[in-house]
């Protein structure tokens, strides 16, 4: 395999692999016949260290496909485990993706650059270990949207065709993801490491992951317990924060789900259109398991798991170690909940913003209660009309300023919206705080779909657009007002999405 000179200079670790010889097999990618670069991210090229120059150019893009590797690396593929839609799995692992290694920004910091797609691996089962153009292209969109979101995700780094044809229904183009992560940690990383039957093993997991990603664990009387209660809140948060934006993932199960705290494996995922808790896109999901409304629920439900896993490491008497489990699992849903309301009184403009108002106001003069009860209330109206989730909480900006037109247009002349507004506006909601909490752009089902397949048939511009409007998700930018507006009801109504297969 050829090496990249050393004046291409990138020089990736293999922390894990040294770290974590349990659950790293050694392995190469499979040879792409045709590499062609499809997209390329530039800015987070540049927080990498790495040239986006250098990325487009041949050697560029062998490095890309894992066809040549920087000096020193060794990659591997992750050996996990899983709960999928509630059943166990203990061996599940990269089966189509390789941690080519891990490599620090110039902030310091460690990230994994990761490729998916880039053929088969021992842990392949009945895969192909490929990936499509249209999928591997969706998880970029979806992961930068989130990250411009402010949403804590995998980055993804470049999207390269392998010019390999792709069975799945039909013959489609083949792809390769690169992406990059604060690590790729997962839950399923500490169930399959709890399965092995080894707790050195289990013990250097969890070893790995507090020195990784919560250092301040190692301090404690018990340090996997507050890796654990790390991981609850972390999980918490990041929760709230997808139901802020209407985010449904698709596919929560433990093995995608990371200990960092960052959205990870964009398959079925998809932004909400009208709003209903119900609201399953997923094909594979028939009982509506991963609903949004379901996500908080089972994020506790996964971390349950993760207690399990790491039990024997909370203490020596198994019925101590489930009760600090349960005492530190307990904080679940009070920190959600409270990070859930406070990113409703930002939608809400009820939060006095220090940025806004020049001065750190402590307490607002709206109380936790009205809060609640004015976002619920507002929730059912949307719920009653089917209202554009993202739209219409957007349109309280110009509510707030006094021009409510596209507000009432939303909610469709629901008899409870005039009571609502004079409470609302009572408040003297803030529409600088709603602008920056409330998305004009979010990567609509629609639009990802007519982009994907322009893609896939070879035309990158729709791609192009897309990206760029999601770059800036809160800016209004001129021309690209469709981009702003829900899908017609008969693509809503029938839209599903599909693995990352
Ligand atoms: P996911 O639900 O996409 O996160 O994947 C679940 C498991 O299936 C992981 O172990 C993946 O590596 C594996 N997998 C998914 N698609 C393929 C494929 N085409 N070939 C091999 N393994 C796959
Ligand atoms: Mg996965």
């Amino acid at each position: 395999m050829p090496s990249l000179s050393p004046s291409q200079s990138l020089s990736l670790s293999h922390d894990f692999a040294d770290a974590l010889p349990a659950l790293a097999r050694p392995w190469a990618a499979d040879p792409a016949p045709a590499p062609q670069l499809l997209v390329v991210n530039e800015g987070l090229a540049v927080e990498l260290g790495l040239d986006p120059g250098f990325l487009r150019s041949p050697a560029g893009v062998a490095l890309l496909v894992g066809a040549a590797l920087p000096a020193g690396a060794q990659p591997v593929a992750q050996a996990y485990a899983g709960h999928q839609f509630g059943g166990f799995s203990p061996r599940l692992g990269d089966g189509r993706a390789l941690l080519l290694g891990e490599l620090t920004a110039p902030d310091g910091t460690l990230r994994d650059l990761h490729l998916k797609g880039s053929g088969p691996t021992p842990f392949a089962r009945a895969g192909d270990g490929l990936a499509a153009v249209g999928p591997m292209l969706r998880e970029y969109v979806m992961s930068e949207a989130m990250h411009a979101l402010g949403i804590p995700t995998t980055r993804s780094l470049a999207v390269v065709a392998t010019g390999r044809e792709v069975l799945r229904e039909t013959a489609l183009p083949g792809a390769v993801l690169v992406r990059t992560a604060s690590s790729h940690l997962r839950v399923g990383s500490v169930e399959f490491a709890r399965g092995t039957g080894d707790i050195a093993v289990l013990r250097s997991v969890v070893d790995y992951a507090i020195a990784r990603h919560h250092p301040e664990a190692a301090d404690d009387e018990v340090p996997a317990l507050a890796l654990f209660r790390a991981v609850v809140r972390t999980q918490a948060d990041l929760v709230a924060r997808w139901m802020l934006v209407g985010f449904i993932h698709g596919v929560m199960n433990t093995d995608n789900m990371t200990l960092s705290g960052e959205t990870i494996d964009y398959g079925p995922c998809a932004f909400l259109d009208a709003y209903d808790p119900a609201t399953v896109y997923s094909s594979i999901d028939t009982g509506g398991r991963y609903a949004y409304g379901n996500q908080p629920y089972i994020a506790e439900w996964n971390l349950a798991r993760l207690a399990e896993a790491m039990l024997p490491l909370f203490d020596d008497d198994l019925e101590r170690a489930v009760e600090k489990a349960q005492g530190v699992l307990a904080e679940f849903r009070p920190r959600f909940a409270e990070a859930r309301a406070a990113g409703m009184r930002r939608k809400l403009g009820l939060v006095p913003d220090a940025a806004v108002s020049g001065s750190a106001v402590s307490g607002s003069a709206v109380s936790d209660v009205e809060v609640e009860a004015l976002a619920g209330d507002f929730h059912e109206m949307l719920g009653r009309t089917r209202a554009d989730y993202t739209s219409t909480f957007r349109s309280l900006s110009d509510a707030a300023r006094g021009d409510a037109a596209a507000l009432e247009a939303a909610l469709g002349g629901d008899p409870a919206l005039a009571g609502w507004l004079d409470r609302w506006r009572a408040h003297e909601p803030a529409p600088e705080v709603m602008d920056a909490a409330n998305p004009i752009y979010v990567p609509r089902n629609h639009l990802v779909e007519e982009a994907l397949a322009a893609a896939t048939d070879g035309n990158l511009e729709p791609l192009g657009w897309l990206t760029t409007v999601l770059s800036a998700p809160f800016t209004e930018r001129a021309g690209a007002e469709r981009y702003a507006e829900p899908a017609g009801p008969d693509f809503a109504a029938g839209y599903q999405t599909f693995c990352g297969t």
